[in-house]
């Protein structure tokens, strides 16, 4: 990883390639040529740049703990005695199977739908969570307490269009899949016929799931997948199965909890009593190995990795075992990884820097919400009730979470990784009678990432992404507002999109529209809809609209009232060029240049399928072609491919 880059740079823009007819390239063409995808990655772009020298901070700081010898319970003990144990790889082709042999035995043992019903479980418990998905978070209807939400789940690809879509691609990924699962049974000690037979009934169970799963766009929709259920009335969903002996078995205290697709449970009931038992107990050893592959010797790692990295993601080489630990652990013990980081990487300084841009930020979305002329004043006032609401966490939590009571152990990484989602489940359960705690966060600090959170309606910019090019302290207020600025936008207008505008002040799922303004809004949302279905990716696969929907209101909405909150910063002072470029002009190739991305094949695909967010040419191009601010910089009149015309522009906020 080489220092972080000149803010801007026109050696790495493309000479050929006109502002007017894509601006991405015109930006980013010198780079992108000269940065192919690393063997080792799917994608290559600001994200996994600074993510990988976030790696390189930590991996000294890892070591150093394992080197150390902290006392019992303490942070330095646990994360180095994880890292240690991980990184043991004779220690783990040494114990082979045998962590997970009396989990393996039990499910052998298994002989009716009751009997997996129990191992199901306590799967739920230790991280391979087969059939369903299970969590905790505010309820949407009373977001001072907690509820849990129950979700389909139990799929070995990606989504349920792997398993519904005839052409010939989706056709050979399945066979592909279905040499993947037999080769890891075969790793159990399945002999290779019967592991076939066992992989291909496998699929056939998880083609039944997958039908009656909602898309991942449906997914998106909150009035869809928010449905309160007594638990003492969801038998009515899975008779056979016993749902609310079991969801009240799984430690859920309370009396209701929240399903997203109710048809899915029913189907899931049906599935479960017209399989033989076989094949469920193939189908629950498959999911422990998926679950714990990469904990695994190095045949059931490296299998994994042909299938879900090389095959799915396009990627080439593993990476080094020691990134493949440190994002386990970042997954296990997060908040211990997290307090290391922010020691060593996060001045004080930078806090207060972003602060101030959150606080222009929202002025910003404010006077926004004034000026559109499309709302009407009840709405208008709702939704700036709304805004002052908001809540922000920049760069770490005020306090640690608590990791007493877990035990890792300089022993096998497999049961410090079974101990370790124990304990977040049980943390988790354990905390259902508890006012909720608006002080936690959602992913640790050291995530290259960020994010808004409805039912708490908050904004959350983690350490991990205040770091050049997002955040760069060197840089001038147009840079830092065309990249970390516009992030801040993105996350403010969540609050706002398809989704989270469901969402009151107080994060209760809430209509607080009038019906003329919901109708207004999702007509302008349709021509973005309307404008990523068009944009093709490679060869006939296009660009979800409605997927990527939120997002590009997200984006669109962010660039908008960043850069209006950057012309409030600037206000009063002389609009001074550097290297060339007006304070404009650096915002907008500021924003290009973050979402500069070079992709694998299989990679683009597999996200243009399942991510919400656009391919990074759409994601940077198609805002900028819907603002005017945008063609005004940099002199495009409205004929170009980069200037939409009055009539077809999209106008949000
Ligand atoms: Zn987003």
């Amino acid at each position: 990883m080489s220092e972080p880059e000149r803010p801007i740079d026109t050696a790495l823009f493309d000479a050929h390639t006109a502002a007017s007819d894509d601006f991405y390239r015109h930006v980013n063409g010198g780079w992108l040529d000269a940065n192919p995808v690393p063997s080792e990655y799917g994608s290559w772009g600001a994200p996994q740049i600074v993510h990988a020298r976030n790696q390189d901070v930590l991996h000294q700081l890892l070591a150093d703990a394992a080197a150390g010898t902290e006392p019992r319970g303490s942070a330095g003990q646990m994360v180095g005695d994880y890292f240690a144990a991980a990184m043991d790889e004779e220690a783990i082709a040494a114990a082979g199977l045998k962590p997970l042999e009396p989990l393996l035995a039990r499910i052998d043992a298994a002989e009716s739908v009751a009997d997996v019903r129990d191992i199901v479980r306590d799967l739920q418990r230790c991280g391979p969570g087969p059939l369903h998905s299970l969590g905790i978070a505010p309820d949407f209807e009373d977001p001072g307490a907690y509820l849990v939400y129950v979700g389909q789940g139990g799929l070995g690809l990606p989504e349920r269009d792997y398993y519904t879509r005839d052409d010939e691609q989706s056709a050979a990924l399945r066979r592909q899949y279905v040499a993947h699962v037999a080769n890891q049974l075969g790793n159990l000690g399945d002999a290779e016929e019967r592991a076939r037979e066992a992989a291909e009934h496998i699929l056939a169970f998880e083609t039944r799931l997958a039908e009656a799963s909602y898309t991942a766009a449906q997914l998106r929709d909150v009035q869809l997948t928010m449905n309160r259920y007594a638990v003492a009335a969801l038998d009515e969903l899975m008779p056979a199965f016993g749902l609310s002996s079991y969801v009240a078995a799984l430690g859920v205290t309370s009396a209701s909890v929240s399903v997203d697709n109710p048809g899915f449970f029913r189907a899931l009931d049906d599935a479960l009593a017209g399989t033989p038992v076989e094949t469920l107990r193939d189908y629950l050893r498959w999911h422990v190995v998926k679950a714990f592959a990469s904990a695994l010797p190095s045949a059931f790692e490296n299998e994994a990795f042909d299938f879900y990295a090389r095959t799915l993601a396009g990627r080439k080489d593993m990476q080094p075992r020691w990134k493949r630990v440190l994002n386990a652990a970042s997954a296990d013990i997060g908040e211990l990884v997290a307090q290391l980081y922010v020691e060593a990487a996060f001045p004080a300084h930078a806090k207060k820097r972003c602060e101030e841009m959150v606080d222009h930020l929202l002025s910003a979305m404010g006077r926004a919400i004034r000026s559109v002329e499309w709302m009407t004043e009840a709405t208008r006032a709702e939704a700036l009730r709304k805004l002052d609401g908001f809540n922000y966490k920049i760069g770490f939590p005020d306090e640690w979470r608590d990791y007493a009571g877990l035990v890792v152990e300089r022993g096998s990484h497999v049961e410090n990784r079974m101990r370790c989602e124990a304990f977040e489940y049980a943390r988790q359960m354990g905390r259902l009678d508890e006012p909720v705690d608006r002080g936690e966060w959602a992913m640790p600090a050291h995530t290259v990432n960020a994010y808004y959170h409805p039912l708490l309606n908050e904004i959350v910019f983690p350490a991990g992404i205040l770091q050049p090019p997002f955040f760069n302290a060197e840089a001038d207020d147009a840079v830092n507002y065309g990249a970390i600025g516009a992030v801040i936008g993105h996350e403010i207008t969540h609050g706002f999109d398809d989704e989270g505008s469901h969402f009151d002040a107080d994060g209760q799922l809430r209509d607080w529209w009038t019906a003329a303004d919901r109708a207004e809004f999702m007509r302008r949302a349709q021509v973005l809809v309307d404008q990523f279905d068009e944009y093709a990716v490679v060869d006939d696969l296009h660009v979800n609209g409605r997927l990527t929907l939120g997002e590009n209101i997200a984006d669109f909405g962010g660039l908008k009232i960043a850069h209006d909150a950057l012309r409030e910063a600037l206000a009063g002072t002389a609009a001074a060029t550097i290297d060339g470029f007006s304070p404009e002009q650096r915002y907008f190739v500021s924003w290009a240049t973050v979402w500069r991305t070079s992709y694998t094949d299989e990679y683009l695909q597999l996200i243009v399928k399942t991510d919400p967010h656009s391919p990074a040419r759409a994601r940077v191009n198609e805002p900028l072609s819907n603002l005017p601010a945008f063609a005004a910089a940099f002199e495009i009149d409205g004929t170009s491919p980069m200037a939409r015309s009055e009539e077809t522009r999209a106008r949000i906020w």
